[in-house]
């Protein structure tokens, strides 16, 4: 049996293969390292490679010693694997890993090399959103950024040229969070939809990043992984239209969170 492990900032999360060949996946808080890592010195049989930021905290709890991967080779490994499960066409694209920070890679056929990122991510979308509505729980947040909206935070191209025509498309937003201080009043605004702000800033942040770095590297494509995107609607919606409305073409891979313990399991 072979097991990959990612031990990120916020998530520990597992790829484990049989002899058969049969994926399981799952994920796990980080406070829970050391059940993880219990677990993993009964693994007798297992290879086992670990990769992410905190591979040394866990290896420092373990009783063997296990080969750890650089973060960002993994994420690439895991990846093409899953994109060529995917059947994913494009050779050439950039990868985003919206974790608890965004992380932007270029992969093409020669190789590939991080390229930029953003301390605007999946850390953000929680630490902001605790800060402004006291929630700190992912689901909720996420709940609540669906039902939320943002015309009373956010400030549009088209709200500043009110009337006439925008150069640029009025439905970009022009300033994120502006209206709280333009208006007279904050006292009427829902957390809800405070939510759906934040959640507009990070996707809006990473889709304009990546697109940036896409241009600057002559690509199109633009592939989008890591946990922030799990059953997260609201930051997918706002990440594809972002992409689309600055000409990149948006991707999002079915159990893209798990790219690095993917790679990692590959390489044992
Ligand atoms: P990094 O790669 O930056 O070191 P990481 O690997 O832990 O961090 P991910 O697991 O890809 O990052 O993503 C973490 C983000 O996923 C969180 O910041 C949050 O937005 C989101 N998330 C999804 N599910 C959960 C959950 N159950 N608990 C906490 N955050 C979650
Ligand atoms: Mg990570």
């Amino acid at each position: 049996r072979k097991i990959g492990i990612d031990a990120g900032g916020t998530l520990i999360k597992l790829a484990s293969m049989d002899e058969r060949g049969s994926l399981e996946l799952r994920k796990v808080p980080v406070r829970e390292m050391s059940a993880i890592a219990a677990w993993l010195n009964g693994e007798e049989d297992a290879r086992i490679v670990v990769t992410g930021g905190r591979s040394a905290q866990l290896k420092a709890q373990m009783n063997k010693d296990v080969p750890d991967m650089a973060e960002f080779m993994a994420t690439m490994r895991g990846a093409s694997y899953l994109l060529r499960e995917q059947a994913f066409g494009a050779d050439a694209y950039v990868l985003t890993n919206v974790g608890t920070g965004t992380s932007i890679h270029r992969v093409e056929p020669e190789g590939h090399a991080r390229i930029g990122g953003t301390g605007v991510g999946g850390g953000t979308l929680m630490g902001l959103s605790r800060l402004l509505t006291g929630i700190a729980d992912f689901e909720t947040i996420v709940a609540s950024a669906k039902s939320g909206t943002r015309g009373s935070v956010d400030l549009k191209v088209s709200d500043i040229y009110a009337g006439s025509e925008p150069p640029i498309p009025g439905e970009l937003t022009a300033s994120n969070f502006a209206k709280l201080f333009l208006r007279e009043h904050m006292d009427d605004i829902a957390q809800e939809d405070l939510i759906a702000s934040v959640m507009g800033l990070v996707g809006e942040t990473v889709a304009t990043t990546s697109v940036l770095a896409a241009g600057q590297n002559g690509i199109s494509n633009i592939v989008y992984i890591g946990s922030s995107f799990i059953r997260n609607e609201p930051l997918r919606d706002v990440v594809r239209a972002y992409t689309v409305l600055r000409g990149g073409v948006p991707y999002f891979p079915d159990n893209g969170e798990y790219c690095g313990a993917i790679g990692a399991l590959l390489s044992g």
